[in-house]
């Protein structure tokens, strides 16, 4: 879990031994939220490769507190690294809807935020936004583990703008290009 930001830090009020946070329930489940991104595992293609080597220990993800989970039933974030074929279409959106709300996409790659270099097939789908909603586009071939952290740290600030209304922005925000 991340720290507190310096904005409800200053809302602690502390007494001898400890302190009691006041702030509205919208700031500390989105300051929980955004800490404790839990992503559904969905390397398609070539992405996928830098997807893992942002995992792994010389970027840790774990920092943000982003973990990989291998079922979309204790998953928020998809990220969807690499094509999509026009037969995996169907099971993306099944996965997505057995995703609890709210929950969010990050397409990676150019493949799967625009089709990439299979556009004109007409086997790949032209961008994964065709099949669920995307919050967060990183384009690149493939985009380097940075350019992922860029985007999982936009759709961090998008997810602290919420609130448990139900109330958010769906425009999406592109990185990279
Ligand atoms: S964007 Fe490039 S690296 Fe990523 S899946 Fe497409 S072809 Fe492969």
């Amino acid at each position: 879990m991340g720290e507190v930001s310096p904005d409800l830090q200053s809302r602690v009020v502390k007494f001898p031994g400890g302190g009691v946070l006041v702030a509205g329930i919208d700031e500390i489940f989105n300051w929980a939220r955004s800490n404790s991104m839990w992503s559904l595992t969905f390397g398609l293609s070539c992405c996928a490769i830098e997807m893992m080597a942002t995992a792994a220990s010389h970027y840790d993800l774990d920092r943000f507190g982003i973990l990989f989970r291998a079922t979309p039933r204790q998953a928020d974030v998809m990220i969807v690294a690499g094509w999509v074929s026009v037969k995996m279409a169907p099971f993306i959106r099944r996965l997505y809807d057995q995703m609890p709300e709210p929950k969010h996409v990050l397409a990676m790659g150019g493949c799967a935020c625009a089709g990439g270099p299979y556009r004109d097939s007409e086997t790949i789908v032209k961008g994964v936004g065709e099949i669920v909603p995307v919050d967060v586009f990183v384009y690149g071939c493939p985009p380097r583990p940075e350019n992922l952290i860029h985007g999982l740290i936009k759709l961090q600030e998008r997810i602290r703008e919420e609130s448990i209304l139900g109330i958010k922005s769906r425009e999406p925000i592109t990185v990279g290009g």
